[in-house]
């Protein structure tokens, strides 16, 4: 499960201003069974070609869930699976904050019946990575006066 940032009304503005700035990538279709079998020609993903296009939105951000619930409670942002916060709200969030506040440790817990559960945790540089590209969504949302969307 993970959790998509990106800005209102993306997909309609990167279509129609800046399309170069959409990368595809193209996995082999899943529709046929085996090797030797040829693609379904009535695939509603190939058509038949074996390439399944997946096209690749700029200034959207995918987190898992875990991950999202410990950037944003790190940001003050009241987490919620989906929501909307104005970019200016966040911009001056991210002036004055610090990645490292969103680090946690990796933890491996045993509930008392002896299942095991492990936390992979947030790295420093995940982290600050998360910050630089949320700093990018925020600028660009405030520049087109939209809001910052997350689901
Ligand atoms: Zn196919």
């Amino acid at each position: 499960m993970s959790v998509t940032i990106t800005i209102q009304n993306n997909i309609k503005y990167v279509d129609a201003n800046c399309p170069e700035k959409i990368k595809t990538t193209t996995y082999e279709c899943m529709c046929r069974q085996f090797e030797d079998d040829p693609f379904d020609s009535e695939c509603p993903y190939c058509k038949g070609t074996g390439a399944d296009k997946f096209k690749d939105y700029p200034f959207e951000m995918n987190i898992s869930n875990s991950n999202f619930s410990a950037f944003w409670s790190s940001l003050g942002l009241d987490v919620d699976w989906c929501g909307e916060v104005n970019p200016n709200r966040v911009l001056n969030i991210l002036r004055t904050y610090d990645p490292d506040l969103a680090a946690r440790a990796q933890s491996t817990e045993k509930s008392k019946n002896g299942a095991l559960f492990v936390d992979c945790g947030l790295s420093a540089l995940r982290s600050e990575t998360y910050y630089k590209y949320f700093l990018e969504i925020a600028d660009e949302a405030a520049r087109r006066e939209e809001m910052i969307i997350w689901h």
